[in-house]
């Protein structure tokens, strides 16, 4: 199953200052977008260029460039958004589609509440945006209904991952590549990832 766990000295440094419970609002936004973008560049490192030829200040020069730029990425509301800025930075051209799940407080499941996607997006790369990859369920129903869609490449950045959320997209969705800044011990009996980073929707949104 493809687990990327992006291990730069950056990431690792920045997931560390992330995981201080008395941080502030701004630094922790700022940090899950800098987390964001590097986890950006680690998943669309498989995009093909192709060559072309540009003026160059004194000659021709063979350059490189994205031929096929049809990248969506896919914030899972709310927590996503906060990844969308740093997901952006790198590939501003890439398009926005938005899917309102959450978890069931009860039940764990997830319950869907929005969607809406670009047009067409069979033919795009969908990258889902979520902080924290806890139990797995939202991240199964999202690939399932991007899949109902028509969209084949499908990947998905997290800052945090639990083993239990690891093993049953491994289940689900063998295929899927996740890109992850830790990979966490364990979750708690409310789903929560330990040591993980409390609810990274509440922090990032302010709604603690
Ligand atoms: N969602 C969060 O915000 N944190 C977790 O640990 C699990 C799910």
């Amino acid at each position: 199953m493809p687990f990327h766990l992006v291990d730069h000295p950056l990431v690792r440094h920045k997931i560390g200052l992330l995981r201080k419970d008395d941080i502030d609002i701004p630094t922790f936004r700022e940090l899950t977008t800098e987390i964001s973008a590097m986890l950006m560049y680690e998943a669309v490192r498989e995009m093909p260029t192709q060559p072309r030829e540009v003026d160059g200040w004194a000659s021709k020069v063979a350059v490189q460039h994205i031929h096929n730029k049809n990248v969506t990425v896919v914030p899972i509301l709310r927590a996503g958004l906060g990844m969308m800025n740093g997901a952006l930075y790198l590939m501003p051209w890439a398009k926005i589609s938005v899917m309102g799940i959450y978890r069931d407080e009860k039940t764990l499941n997830p319950v869907p509440y929005f969607e809406k996607s670009v047009p067409n997006i069979s033919n795009y790369t969908a990258i889902i945006l979520d902080p924290m990859l806890a139990t797995g369920g939202t991240l199964v129903y999202a690939v399932d209904l991007l899949k109902q869609k028509g969209c084949r490449k499908i990947k998905g950045i997290f800052l945090v991952a639990s083993p239990e959320g690891v093993e049953r997209m491994e289940k689900a969705h063998p295929e899927f590549d996740i890109y992850a800044a830790a990979l966490d011990e364990r979750l708690n009996s409310n789903g929560y990832i330990l040591p993980g980073l409390g609810d990274a929707g509440d922090k990032l949104f302010g709604t603690l």
